[in-house]
């Protein structure tokens, strides 16, 4: 919601209806409460005022400096109407105040913070994900040395069963040749 005094018509009350449509970096809120204050509500223009007049209908329009560049409803004819800009002032001017610089940097502190502490987060998983594959790595070399173990003890039964079956065949052959 945004203060837009009707300076043609002072005892005319606030429109409640006034909205900041768009562009509104900061929360509406508060720049509502940065542009009432106690002047707009008796409709005395201070030196920082923007003074314009409503595109659409002609319609005087006074607006604190920091709503520059804002859209709002005109008080008269609720057009949508972007408040000018006065020569000289850069939006980024609004910015400039020292508490919410301060609160700029707290806020990007937190996120920086948070960011590291992610960072750290996934350079744990990383490290231990290698960790997990090194063992895994460990364990699969040792199946494959367990393999190779058994495989060779099978070819020892066969190569024993070999003998035990030609050893058998001799022991026939003798007795054959002994009963003739
Ligand atoms: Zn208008």
């Amino acid at each position: 919601m945004a203060n837009i005094n009707d300076d043609t018509n002072k005892d005319m009350p606030l429109d409640e209806g006034a909205e900041l449509n768009a562009e509104v970096i900061h929360d509406p809120e508060a720049i509502f409460d940065d542009l009432v204050g106690d002047d707009g509500l008796d409709g005395i223009i201070n030196d920082n005022d923007i003074v314009f007049d409503c595109p659409g209908c002609g319609h005087g329009l006074v607006i604190n400096y920091r709503g520059a560049g804002l859209l709002i409803n005109c008080t008269e004819c609720n057009a949508a109407v972007q408040v000018p800009i006065p020569d000289g002032m850069e939006l980024a001017d609004l910015d400039q105040e020292p508490e919410e610089l301060q609160s700029q940097i707290r806020n990007l502190r937190v996120a920086l913070y948070k960011a590291e502490e992610h960072g750290r987060e996934l350079e744990n998983v990383v490290a231990s994900l290698k960790e997990r594959r090194t063992l895994l790595e460990k364990e699969r070399i040792a199946q494959l040395r367990r393999m190779a173990e058994i495989r060779s003890a099978c070819e020892t039964i066969m190569r024993f069963n070999n003998e035990i079956t030609n050893a058998c065949n001799r022991v026939i052959e003798m007795i054959q040749s002994e009963s003739r």
